[in-house]
């Protein structure tokens, strides 16, 4: 047996023969040194909740990038929170209105994919709308982005406009 590891079972057995010997002697250390005990202590807890929190960091990603629509529900649902609006819906809930509005922008009836379709609260959150898939509509970029904080009937009188 190597001499290293011949020591480490001696030390191994004398500790069973003495329990709680390790535990006292790191409270007298803790107790004599409490400034190296909390930097040590600071130390491996700050190396334990980096970790943690790369590996939490990583699943995350990995899950968002399998799950985008549970991503933009996530996030709709936080600004609704923030905006004290009610209501919230799921990713489901938004797919099945993808199928039932026909693939079409609620607009200007373009056609839209699973990328090109955009969520648009037609009572805009910040003016009382609430989060609920009733308040939703598919929408492309461009009318979204024109519409901004405009309620739907506001919007489509300016549509109208368009056409005269
Ligand atoms: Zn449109």
């Amino acid at each position: 047996m190597p001499i290293t590891e011949a020591l480490r079972e001696y030390k191994r057995q004398w500790k069973d023969k003495h329990p709680g010997y390790s535990a006292r002697m790191s409270r007298k250390w803790r107790a004599e040194n409490p400034e190296k005990a909390k930097e040590h202590y600071l130390k491996n807890h700050a190396k334990f909740r980096d970790n943690h929190r790369e590996k939490r960091r990583a699943q995350y990603k990995k899950w968002a990038f399998e799950n985008p629509e549970k991503v933009k529900a996530g996030r709709d649902l936080r600004y609704a929170r923030e905006v004290g609006a009610p209501g919230a819906y799921t990713a489901l809930d938004w797919m099945a209105l993808r199928v039932a509005s026909g693939r079409l922008c609620f607009y200007c009836r373009i056609a839209l994919d699973e990328k090109t379709a955009v969520r648009d609260h037609k009572t805009p959150l910040a003016r009382g709308g609430s989060n609920d898939i009733s308040n939703i509509a598919v929408s492309c970029s461009p009318c979204n982005f024109r519409k901004r904080a405009m309620t739907e009937v506001e919007f489509r009188s300016l549509l109208a406009t368009d056409k005269v």
